[in-house]
């Protein structure tokens, strides 16, 4: 099977006129039924009216985490408990999380994104499916699982941790998929070598990777690795879960779920929506969501829509990888740096582990001290102490031709670096101690 659903063709300009039918009710619906859209809205002197199809999106109100914050933890729930029937929440780790409900229809609607999902790369009925995101309030775990039971392949609820029984449970159970973070991914390729077992005899032959950044130097070194396909997942709390968009067999960008969530691509200082192509904030408006409807909703990861049609048929926009998240962007000495830029490079480096830390302190308080803790590989632990300095070089010598900074370069053992189960903390900012 290709497709999951046929709508994941729907001819494009049909797909507008389906989207602004969807839209109209959908605001009309969050005005009425949650007050602090109502209170949005007549802020700005709108009614629900005056939306009357895509074009006139752009005067809809922005939706903020810190709306969800405000509104802890049920205030931006649009229907009554009784139609409830499942909660999540973000991992926030500062303050609240963010709390979400969905209904039976919403979890229907999620279940057939993560089915479309799985089904792009290959799952069917016949597939054993190991997730190993967490179960829980994190989406992470429920989403997939939904998706997979949805196209009725066989599930194993493992939740993540436990690594060596993740492998041991993998090669007896004969798992042919396995959803969880790239960083997991990783660790249980590491793991899988540390017990003894060729990761690439592992049955394992796709997997569906998402939840943090990572580059395609990744999914390369993942693919090598494990001897597996590897697609790109994406999807955040606030909008659904898991399943908002999605890599195909090409994996040349991430199919937006269109039917369900309308995508905008916009400035983050003037707030302005761009054109196709360009890079700035991905916004969301759900379209059908009835638990906590979201309109226009600041995701503050970066990326860009790609427009182009995709030659597998779906016609639904892709987005590109996310660069990052406004918030997760480090400036190190007044210079803008995305951790994903320097695992590109760190990847393409022979000699080096992929598992890598930023680690940014200020001791005084002019500069910043920049250091980039990378664990080396096992034969390099044992050459030279020239060696060694070489490969130090070589780091520094390409960093700086990149982002034009000199961090210090701590190379270390593999396994130094703390490992985590779900996503990967890739920097450790200290500076936060001195600016509170
Ligand atoms: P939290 O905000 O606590 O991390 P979520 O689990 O809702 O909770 O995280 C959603 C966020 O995870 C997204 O906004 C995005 O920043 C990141 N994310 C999810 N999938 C991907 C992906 N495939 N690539 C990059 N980042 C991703
Ligand atoms: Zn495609």
């Amino acid at each position: 099977m290709i497709y999951w659903s046929p709508s994941e063709c729907m001819d494009p300009e049909a797909r507008l006129g389906y989207q602004s039918e969807l839209l109209r009710k959908q605001v009309k619906y969050a005005y009425e039924n949650v007050p602090m859209y109502k209170k949005k809205f007549d802020e700005k002197g709108l009614k629900p009216e005056d939306i009357k199809g895509l074009e006139d999106l752009k005067h809809v109100p922005f939706t903020v985490k810190d709306d969800f914050r405000e509104n802890y933890p049920f205030g931006i729930f649009a229907v009554p408990m009784d139609r409830i029937v499942r909660f999540h929440a973000s991992s926030g780790t500062t303050g609240k999380p963010v709390v979400v409900g969905y209904t039976e229809n919403d979890l229907e609607m999620w279940a057939e994104c993560m089915a479309r999902t799985l089904a792009a790369g290959g799952v069917t009925k016949d597939d054993i499916v190991q997730v190993t995101y967490g179960y829980g309030l994190f989406t992470g775990g429920f989403g997939a699982h939904g998706g997979s039971q949805k196209i009725g392949s066989a599930t194993i609820p493992m939740s993540s941790g436990n690594t060596k029984k993740q492998v041991m449970i993998m090669q007896d159970f004969g798992a042919t998929a396995l959803c969880c973070t790239p960083s997991y991914c990783l660790q249980i390729i590491e793991t899988a070598a540390s017990m003894g077992i060729d990761p690439k005899t592992l049955p394992v032959k796709k997997c569906f990777l998402g939840a943090e950044p990572w580059t395609e130097a990744m999914r390369k070194e993942i693919e090598s690795r494990f001897d597996v396909k590897a697609y790109n997942i994406f999807g955040l709390t606030e909008v659904l879960g898991p399943g908002v968009s999605f890599d195909c067999k090409y994996q040349n960008g991430m199919h937006i779920n269109e039917d369900f969530f309308y995508p905008e691509i916009i400035d983050p200082n003037t707030l302005e929506p761009l054109p196709d192509g360009e890079i700035g904030e991905l916004v969301f408006t759900a379209l059908t969501k009835e638990g906590v409807p979201v309109l226009r909703y600041r995701t503050k990861d970066i990326t860009s829509i790609i427009k182009e049609p995709c030659p597998c048929g779906r016609t639904g926009r892709r987005m590109d990888r996310i660069l990052g998240r406004s918030d997760d962007m480090l400036i190190i000495r007044g210079v803008n740096v995305f951790p994903n830029q320097i695992e590109e490079i760190l990847i393409n480096i022979e000699g080096v582990e992929p598992t890598y830390q930023i680690i940014i302190d200020r001791e005084n308080s002019v500069s910043d001290n920049f250091e980039i803790m990378v664990e080396v590989s096992e034969n390099v632990l044992t050459d030279e102490i020239k060696a060694m300095e070489n490969l130090k070089n070589r780091i520094l010598s390409e960093i700086h031709s990149v982002i034009g900074l000199h961090p210090k370069i701590r190379l270390v053992e593999p396994f130094t670096i703390e490992r985590s189960a779900g996503k990967a903390r890739r920097v450790i900012d200290k500076r936060e101690l001195y600016t509170r």
